[in-house]
């Protein structure tokens, strides 16, 4: 039989391969355990939770992949993921879920579990330095600003002491580096 010189492209892969060794069958059961985790093996991959997102499109692991990811032990994956952290809490996809999976209250467990092993976006952090420091997320106007807008010009001095409480009581602090 005549050898053919075309070339034969290699099968395409849609998606990676996950690599079973670093799965952790615990992971689930962790989640399962938080007091939002009950109903997560009830999920069926519907994928309502993703259809309901705001954000979803801007994302590689979509809200029904990450619970998927959750239920398959992909806990380094999750974890590290920047989708746990970009997640508006909107609770659109927990609303719609046939199966009742609390997938946003999901999310912040996840967030939690980060935070615990200090995977913390830079942005969150500097957004926390800023909590801890000056007690409020975003810069007040400027003295000259709140002149021409007619505002008082100073705004009263905020005390962060009972705040620092509050966050030293949620180890918010651990965050960026404190106590
Ligand atoms: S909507 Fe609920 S059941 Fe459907 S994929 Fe999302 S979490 Fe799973
Ligand atoms: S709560 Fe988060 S994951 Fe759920 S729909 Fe809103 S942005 Fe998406």
């Amino acid at each position: 039989m005549a050898e053919t010189k075309d070339k034969i492209d290699p099968p395409v892969t849609l998606v990676e391969p996950i690599d079973m060794s670093r799965l952790d069958s615990s992971f689930r059961k962790e989640i399962q355990s938080m007091p939002d985790g009950n109903e997560l093996n009830a999920c069926f991959a519907c994928s309502t939770c993703t259809a309901a997102c705001p954000i979803a499109n801007q994302w590689t692991y979509k809200p029904h992949q990450l619970i998927r990811m959750i239920l398959l032990g992909m806990r380094e994956e999750v974890l590290s993921s920047k989708e746990i952290w970009e997640c508006l809490t909107c609770f659109q996809c927990q609303e719609r879920c046939p199966q009742n999976v609390r997938v946003t209250d999901i999310l912040f467990d996840c967030k939690n579990l980060a935070a615990e092993e200090g995977k913390v976006p830079d942005s969150i952090k500097g957004l926390a330095k800023e909590l801890i420091e000056k007690g409020q997320l975003y810069v007040i106007t400027a003295d000259w600003e709140r002149e021409d807008l007619d505002l008082e010009p100073e705004v009263p001095g905020m005390s962060t002491d009972e705040f620092r409480e509050i966050l030293k009581a949620t180890r918010t602090g651990k965050i960026v580096g404190g106590e």
